[in-house]
């Protein structure tokens, strides 16, 4: 344990420090579905939920426990639950609290696949997502209504790569009784969204938190900053009797615990019927990214901010997507409110040679992966006109911000001489001539 508050510091130290039996540094990797019951009155007390402890490991794992603890005490938020993935955590994080005939307002400027559940999947199941622009940030109340039952948004969304109005939404939320959920997914440690007055924090793990590109996993942390009983009429799944847990009532059931009945439910109700655990060995996959995390974050800020003005100065880029960069002044306000120690590693450029242009660029790359990724520790880039936005019409892939030249990189943590030195050759090449350095 450390009393730090040093992100630093609380990547390696904060959760359980050593293993108990055999005073194991590293957390070791707790590969066991079940676990031995001391009696048979500890066995019902644990179902019971009168004590806590580990029974299956659908439900919870020590080495996922540690990867959870770190999570929350870097994000400063009161529990976690680790899941197999990030569409997991945002998928669960509503349906926590959400059933058929509600609904939740969420931002336009989402990640694709989030997009997809929110769209499609989630209205089959009748959970109705009303979309609004984040440039207004009123929009959220204007789309509120009785059966409103979350916020969400992220924090850093690409291609627009323009800063959520965190603060602004969170407080509209508050005065309406509504929680804000954030998928900070690409922006941790430089944002902290509860300290903004985010609710809830979900996190694609498999992108920087991992960084080293071997695991999928999701993270939804709770920030226990939520008034679930002054809104209860709006929250039954959590304020009155669970019929799937004889009549537990969440917040009362939390109560000994501390402020965290949200993730109590979602992990005794969803989990247990769902199943959409993290493994115990991509736990200790994550773990080993997150203690290196706040150095690694330093460096992709500062490769990011090196790439995106590298690219501003070249002739055959119009336009480049950077957060404060060139961007109207309201929007380049919020990434200096929100994001503190760097910008992020994610960068957008758009090549004036269009579609073509695009795919040259990409074919030429010889350091930088082609890949649909984000938060590696290796430089990722992708032409999304003619990959990921392939299937969408030119108008509809404008609408996302999404234009035939657009290129996204994910800068990665080689030298920076290195990463400019690739897209110097690749841009030479996008331009249908030889690169003098190649
Ligand atoms: N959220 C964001 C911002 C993402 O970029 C992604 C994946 O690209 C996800 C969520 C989904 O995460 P996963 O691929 O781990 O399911």
């Amino acid at each position: 344990m450390t009393t730090s508050q040093n992100p630093e510091t609380l990547a390696i130290h904060s959760g359980p420090r050593m293993d108990a039996t055999n005073g194991a540094v590293a957390v070791p990797i707790y590969q066991t579905t079940s676990y031995q019951f001391r009696d048979s009155e500890h066995a019902a007390n644990l179902f019971a939920l009168k004590e806590l402890g580990h029974i299956y490991s659908r439900i919870m794992n020590p080495t996922t426990d540690a990867l959870e603890a770190r999570m929350t005490a870097l994000e400063g938020g009161a529990a976690a639950m680790a899941v197999s993935s990030g569409q997991a955590a945002t998928a669960l994080s509503i349906q926590n609290i959400a059933q058929a005939g509600d609904n939740i307002v969420s931002s336009t400027d989402l990640y694709g696949g989030s997009w997809n559940l929110f769209a499609h999947t989630f209205r089959t199941m009748g959970i109705e997502v009303r979309f609004v622009d984040p440039a207004d940030p009123k929009a959220f109340a204007a789309a509120t209504d009785k059966r409103t039952k979350a916020y969400y948004a992220e924090t850093l969304p690409n291609p627009k790569l323009a800063v959520f109005p965190i603060a602004e939404v969170a407080e509209i939320g508050r005065k309406l009784g509504v929680p804000l959920i954030m998928d900070n997914t690409a922006a941790p440690v430089i944002c902290r969204p509860f300290e903004h007055g985010a609710a809830i924090v979900v996190y694609s793990t498999t992108k920087y938190i991992g960084g080293h590109g071997t695991s999928i996993g999701g993270m939804i942390i709770d920030g226990g900053n939520f008034d679930w009983e002054a809104n209860g009429a709006r929250f039954p799944m959590l304020t009155r009797p669970d019929p799937s847990y004889h009549g537990a009532i969440w917040t009362e059931a939390a109560k000994p615990l501390g402020p965290i009945a949200y993730i109590l439910k979602v992990r005794t109700t969803l989990q247990r019927d769902l199943g959409m655990a993290m493994s115990p060995f991509n736990a200790f996959q994550f773990i080993q990214g997150l203690e290196t995390l706040p150095l690694r974050m330093r460096e992709h800020c500062r490769n990011g901010a090196m790439v995106a003005e590298y690219l501003k100065k070249h002739r055959s880029v119009t336009r480049v997507i950077y957060p404060g960069m060139d961007q109207p002044m309201d929007i380049a306000a919020r990434a200096d409110r929100y994001l503190k120690g760097g910008r992020g590693g994610l960068v957008g450029f758009e090549l004036k040679g269009g579609v073509e242009a695009g795919k040259r660029f990409i074919d030429a790359l010889k350091l930088v992966y082609h890949v649909a990724n984000i938060g590696d520790v290796r430089t990722l880039a992708i032409h999304p006109a003619s990959t990921t936005h392939s299937q969408l019409s030119e108008a509809e892939q404008r609408a996302t911000g999404v234009t035939p030249g657009y290129v996204r990189l994910s800068v990665g943590i080689e030298h920076a001489d290195d990463i400019i030195a690739d897209l110097d050759q690749a841009l030479a090449a996008s331009e249908g001539r030889m690169a003098k350095a190649a």
